[in-house]
């Protein structure tokens, strides 16, 4: 489903409108919160490993699979932080919060910034947990918002030395 996703990253020229978002004065106030990443595991290839639910032909796990919960693939969960951001109520959707991706989920591109020691891969599912005032975790966990890791990227930019992961992700149900 997204095997072309590579050819089409140069076209967002995300570039320019980063480094604005890094270096600008947003990027001094707390916008990182908590997320839990699950980290799809992965063999001495790079491959995935595939849970023992997993259809081959429908290319999915059981929904009610206890090791996999339905991805089809064995993963692991992490509490990382980070900050999401949605180009697309920055620049056009400032005033209105209008909810912009309904209709095309499948094509909603959100981007995600964590710090370089954050090992984020294609695939990984990205949640964001509901938050108590303070900023932590409610208990018993319920998400907001689910992700796909549409690509990673590691940056290292030449001045100021500022290194961190720059992902591309889909929300989905
Ligand atoms: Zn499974």
């Amino acid at each position: 489903m997204y095997r072309d996703f590579n050819n089409s990253l140069e076209e967002i020229s995300l570039q320019d409108e980063l480094i604005d978002f890094i270096n600008g004065k947003d990027f001094g106030k707390e916008k990182k919160r908590v997320f839990i990443l699950r980290q799809l595991r992965r063999d001495n290839n790079g491959d995935l490993i595939p849970c023992v639910c997993k259809d081959e032909l429908a290319n999915e796990g059981l929904q009610d699979c206890h090791y996999c919960e339905g991805i089809g693939y064995y993963w692991d969960e992490k509490i990382i932080t980070g900050f999401l951001y949605d180009p697309t109520k920055r620049k056009i959707n400032t005033v209105l919060e209008i909810n912009k991706e309904a209709g095309r989920k499948d094509r909603y591109e959100i981007r995600f910034m964590t710090d370089f020691n954050v090992y984020i891969h294609q695939y990984d599912r990205l949640f964001e947990p509901d938050l108590t005032v303070d900023g932590f975790v409610k208990i018993p966990i319920k998400y907001v918002n689910k992700y796909i890791i549409l690509e990673n990227i590691y940056k290292r930019m030449d001045y100021g030395r500022l290194e961190y992961n720059y992902s591309v992700l889909s929300r989905y149900e």
